[in-house]
């Protein structure tokens, strides 16, 4: 067996220990004879587990009482959808367009609304986070939309934007349980678990309870409804059990190794080897703004495509794979996940400086 140094912005790597106790228990999960694959939503063994998963994530979170925690399928494309649904009571949000995944948020609200672009970083190329300390807020807005870590272009904000008193719903996909969040801070936060938690294929969405009712947009389907999924436990039809199954064990895995605060310690430590690295590169360069950059996305470039393209190469054969920027940014970025080891990071960075070395001009 042969293990890479995984920088995958998504599936993403998982811990070792969880993927040997999946291993372990595919045969006969705690005695039931048979695969969490296999076995029906609806037994005493799945109903425990959901349980259990559920109460790890609100302990690691610190979740509050009056916020469900919600196991949906869609991935955190339906979301897009599924928000304006259940939340649009006015038909007008506001959103703040931070990257791509924020614009197709934004795009898939004006389906059902007045979607307003109140902020945005395009004009360089998402490569910072805007000033939000006094936004353009509309009157009659049911909530205020935020992308809280750019997965493709690797910024982060430090700060929640002021809502002026108006709902935030956030999409935390690449920085979910990377660092402690105070929950009653948002009216939704949301992400799919393939970034930072377990397999692809479901979203959590962690929703206030009063924005759960049955005053949804007409024509909203059973399915889309937030209270369907709240008053069934999140089992209203069959859920991604085995992917349950695996994010329940990486809450495990991140209770063992401290909780969020460590785990915060931990990622500002790995991404700083990186970043420290980047900024005194005679070769590489970060290329987002300081005070913005994210813990998990670290996207660099040499400013030579096929400078760019030699070292993803090299680096692919040294065992570092999925180094390859996004198609819409070009360069490189490495994804440091919660499960990315800080040896994967500090053997990076070592294979960069001897890269730079090699191939100085
Ligand atoms: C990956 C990602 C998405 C899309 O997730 P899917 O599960 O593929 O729908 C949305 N938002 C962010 C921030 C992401 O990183």
């Amino acid at each position: 067996m042969s293990r890479v140094y995984n920088f995958s912005a998504g599936p993403a790597v998982l811990p070792e220990e969880v993927l040997r106790e999946a291993a372990e228990e595919m045969m006969d999960y705690r005695g039931s004879g048979m695969s969490v694959m296999e076995m029906s939503h609806r037994s005493k063994v799945f109903d425990d587990l959901i349980n259990e998963t559920e109460a790890d994530l609100r302990e690691l979170m610190n979740i509050p009482s009056n916020y469900k925690v919600l196991f949906l399928q869609g991935g955190a494309s339906l979301q897009f959808a599924m928000l304006p649904m259940n939340l649009m009571k006015n038909r007008v949000a506001d959103y703040i367009v931070t990257g791509q995944w924020a614009k197709k948020a934004y795009q898939e609200a004006q389906i059902y609304g007045k979607a307003n672009k109140i902020a945005s970083s395009e004009d360089q190329t998402f490569s910072y986070i805007p000033d939000c300390s006094d936004l353009p807020i509309s009157p009659e807005a049911d909530y205020v939309y935020i992308c809280e870590n750019n997965t493709i272009y690797g910024t982060k904000y430090k700060k929640l934007p002021d809502t002026k008193g108006k709902l935030l719903v956030a999409d935390v996909s690449s920085c979910f349980l990377s660092e402690p969040v105070d929950v009653s801070k948002y009216g939704v936060i949301y992400g799919g678990v393939q970034k930072n938690i377990g397999p692809a294929g479901m979203v959590i969405s962690i929703v206030r309870d009063d924005l759960i009712t049955d005053d949804v947009l007409p024509g909203t389907p059973t399915m889309m409804k937030f209270k369907t999924h709240a008053d069934a436990n999140s089992l209203y039809n069959t859920p991604n059990c085995y992917c349950i199954y695996v994010c329940g064990k990486v809450f495990k895995w991140l209770k063992s190794m401290g909780g969020l605060e460590v785990m915060k310690e931990r990622n500002e430590k790995k991404a700083g080897i990186l970043y420290d690295f980047l900024d005194q590169s005679s070769l590489f360069a970060g290329t987002v703004r300081k005070e913005d950059r994210s813990l998990m996305n670290v996207p660099f470039v040499t400013g030579d495509k096929e400078m760019d393209a030699k070292f993803v190469s090299e680096a692919t054969k040294a065992g570092f794979v999925n180094l390859k920027g996004h198609r819409s940014v070009g360069g490189m970025r490495a994804s440091i996940y919660n499960a990315m080891p800080m040896e994967g990071v500090e053997k990076l960075t070592a294979f960069m400086k001897q890269f730079e070395e090699e191939n100085r001009k």
